[in-house]
């Protein structure tokens, strides 16, 4: 499996562990357990001490953390300089960042805010194209880019709201970065994961019904796991997938081809 992987001792760096129960948690413990080299990105001294306490049970392993606002044009550009100087080439990149006010998520569609649209739209699609940028200049040997949507972007879902705008403008960013960065031997594209319970979601009113409602629709009757996710994500980080970029890959059960 390593070897068909081809990751070890590959630079990935993975953007979004506020918990253990954090998607990027998932991918990054993932790719530990193939052998690859992850750097870790955190916004928060809170996620810091969590991802510490998570890291401290692997013996051995002093990764380097780094701390990354994709608010802050400054804070990214420090962030890759950093971690291009430490590290030299970067290979992929887990971008598993998201973030919209609870407000925009509890009314009305109909009344999100100006400050509230941009602010979704700042931090959870405009973020993977500075991030991009500033880690283009490290990834001289081409390498693979991804990040984590959801159906919302396409479909309307409830209580998703100015998130669903947000993902469909990363999905649209995941196209065009493909087609612009194709040329250097960069693969970006999204996986579009089912509902997973996290700190994220638990910011989506409906979540539980969406829970219950894939449970139920879903091809495969069930809700899909963070290693489920994480499995799909080392493939698509990996030479695995190396003809595949500007794509959507769906590990939903398959919950997006039904009907309602
Ligand atoms: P999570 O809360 O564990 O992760 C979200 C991360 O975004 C956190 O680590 C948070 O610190 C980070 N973040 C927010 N604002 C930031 C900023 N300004 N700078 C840097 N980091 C910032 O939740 P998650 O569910 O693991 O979410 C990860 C990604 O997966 C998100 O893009 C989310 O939309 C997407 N996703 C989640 C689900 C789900 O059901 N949980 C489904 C599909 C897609």
């Amino acid at each position: 499996m390593d070897n068909l992987l081809q990751l070890k001792d590959k630079n990935i760096v993975v953007m979004g562990v506020a918990n253990d129960r954090s998607i990027a948690w998932g991918i990054a413990k993932a790719l530990i357990s193939v052998g690859a080299n992850v750097i870790f990105t955190y916004r928060k001294e809170r996620s810091l001490m969590k991802l510490e306490k998570q890291l401290a049970k692997y013996e051995n392993l002093q990764p380097l953390v780094v701390q990354c606002d994709v608010n802050s044009d400054e804070s990214i550009q420090q962030a890759f300089k950093e971690i291009g100087e430490k590290v030299g080439t970067i290979h992929g990149i887990v971008h598993s960042v998201a973030f919209a006010h609870a407000e925009d998520l509890k009314n009305r569609f109909i009344e999100t805010s100006r400050d509230g649209y941009a602010f979704a739209q700042d931090t959870s699609a405009y973020s993977l194209i500075a991030v991009a940028n500033a880690a283009r200049p490290y990834m001289t040997d081409g390498g693979s880019i991804i990040t984590m949507t959801y159906l919302g972007a396409e479909r309307v879902l409830e209580g998703y709201n100015v998130m669903g705008v947000a993902k469909a403008a990363l999905e649209a960013s995941v196209r065009y970065l493909a087609s612009d960065v194709g040329g250097d031997g960069i693969r970006v594209n999204a996986i579009s994961a089912g509902a997973i319970k996290t700190l994220a979601a638990k910011g989506v009113p409906s979540f539980n019904k969406i829970l219950n409602k894939m449970e139920e629709t879903a091809p495969l009757k069930r809700n899909v796991t963070p290693e489920e996710v994480a499995n799909m994500s080392l493939v698509m980080l990996s030479p695995l997938s190396s003809g595949v970029t500007g794509e959507v890959i769906y590990v939903d059960g398959g919950y997006h081809i039904m009907g309602v």
